[in-house]
């Protein structure tokens, strides 16, 4: 991986300790080279990014648009407004002082992780993950302990796993459900049975990100909602960009307990201040909204799932298991890989490969800390999905004869 903060990155410029070892995200790296191609006048196919296709719907474009209009273009009470804040705790039946808003989800994490990391303290994180996660622990100079979880074990984190993990340095468990990349959803059996070893680890906070909740395609569980038991320790994290398509938006939301809370406002209130006015208005027209649109929307992905993932099975060397959440397929490429008889070393150099001569952008598993898988995000027209997945089976197909 591409290390873009050395100390002899360029002359004069000294690049903090804790910026070491953080990385060019490999999806940053990939998209750039899709765009170069492009540029060059190759026809690209990518199914690089992580966001929906969708417009955001327009009554709530409507809601920011009479907000603006009404003057609400000032600074916002550092931890949201209280109108939004509010509307957040209702569904999470929980009170205004639990929730932050923040600039997206990511900021809600960011935050959370720089209010309480020490250097040295210990992030357990099962993998594959969400590369922002390993990041910002880097950045708190703080240790992430990624625990491999395999297809095999459905890319999920068992507690006999979770137990072996925690140290006495350990401070949070991140848990991400339905996950990105893998499509991964723990059931509410399953969150109980993790829970059942975090009660006896008092030390060790849960961060749980449920931020596709609303794409599931069968039953969700909360984990706040399954453990009320560590509730004092739990932060749920949850946002507008992935159900409702409002990526550009940048709102995104923490909900835990008050000290916890308040510390992460601290942060937020010296590095940003509140989130966008206009787009919390947005968002707060956005949770109180109709529900019935964020079903059509689901429906559809659910079936382009199904597409994505029969197609992805027929193909030579790979092998995918049926995402219950999310919108990217999170195939193992194991079959095409040297130690199976393959013609390529890593599943990096298959995915370049795939760029280069399919002119199909996927997203290697090693840049989600697992290697020999793909992630293909199916947030993408029918036509597209068509004409990549064609594009990917021919290639494939005429080096494995
Ligand atoms: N968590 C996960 C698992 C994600 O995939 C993303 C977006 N890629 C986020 C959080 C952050 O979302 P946002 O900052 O747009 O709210």
């Amino acid at each position: 991986m591409a290390v873009v903060m050395t100390p002899e990155t360029s002359g004069a410029f000294r690049p903090a300790n804790r910026m070491q070892g953080l990385a060019l995200s490999e999806i940053v790296q990939i998209s750039e080279k899709a765009a170069q191609l492009r540029a060059e006048g190759r026809d690209i196919v990518s199914f690089g990014t992580g966001e929906p296709d969708f417009p955001t719907p327009p009554d709530i474009i409507a809601a920011a648009h009479k907000s603006a209009l009404a003057g609400q273009t000032r600074y916002t009470p550092t931890a949201g407004t209280p109108a939004l804040r509010d509307a957040i705790a209702a569904q999470a039946n929980s009170g205004r002082e639990n929730v932050l808003v923040s600039t997206g989800a990511k900021q809600v994490i960011a935050n959370a992780l720089m209010a309480t990391l020490d250097p040295g303290d210990e992030v357990i994180i099962p993998t594959p993950y969400w590369t922002t996660y390993s990041d910002i622990v880097r950045i708190c100079q703080a240790v992430a302990v990624t625990v491999p979880c395999p297809m095999d074990e459905g890319f999920k984190l068992s507690p006999d796993m979770l137990e072996q993990a925690i140290t006495p340095r350990s401070r949070w468990l991140m848990l991400n459900s339905p996950s990105n990349p893998s499509g991964a959803v723990y059931s509410a059996e399953e969150i109980r049975a993790l829970a059942a070893v975090l009660e006896r680890n008092p030390h060790v906070w849960i961060l749980s990100d449920e931020i596709y909740e609303h794409l599931t395609y069968g039953d969700f569980a909360s984990f706040a909602a399954e453990a009320p038991a560590l509730k004092e320790r739990t932060l749920t994290v949850n946002g507008a960009s992935k159900a409702w398509s409002m990526t550009g938006w940048r709102i995104g939301w923490g909900i835990g307990p008050r000290p916890l809370i308040a510390a992460m406002a601290a942060v937020q209130g010296q590095f940003t201040s509140g989130a966008s006015s206009i787009s919390q208005a947005a968002a707060l027209a956005a949770i109180q909204g109709d529900t019935a649109l964020l079903k059509e929307r689901c429906a559809i992905l659910k079936s382009r799932r199904d597409r994505v993932v029969a197609a992805l099975n027929a193909m030579p060397g790979l092998r995918c298991r049926v995402p219950e959440g999310a919108f990217y397929a999170f195939a193992s490429c194991a079959g095409l890989l040297k130690p199976e008889g393959g013609p390529f070393k890593s599943d990096a150099d298959l995915c370049r490969w795939l760029l280069e001569d399919a002119g199909v952008a996927l997203v290697p598993g090693r840049a989600f800390g697992l290697p020999g898988y793909v992630r293909l995000s199916f947030a993408y027209s029918d036509a597209e999905l068509s004409d990549g997945l064609s594009r990917m089976a021919e290639a494939l197909k005429r080096i494995s004869s």
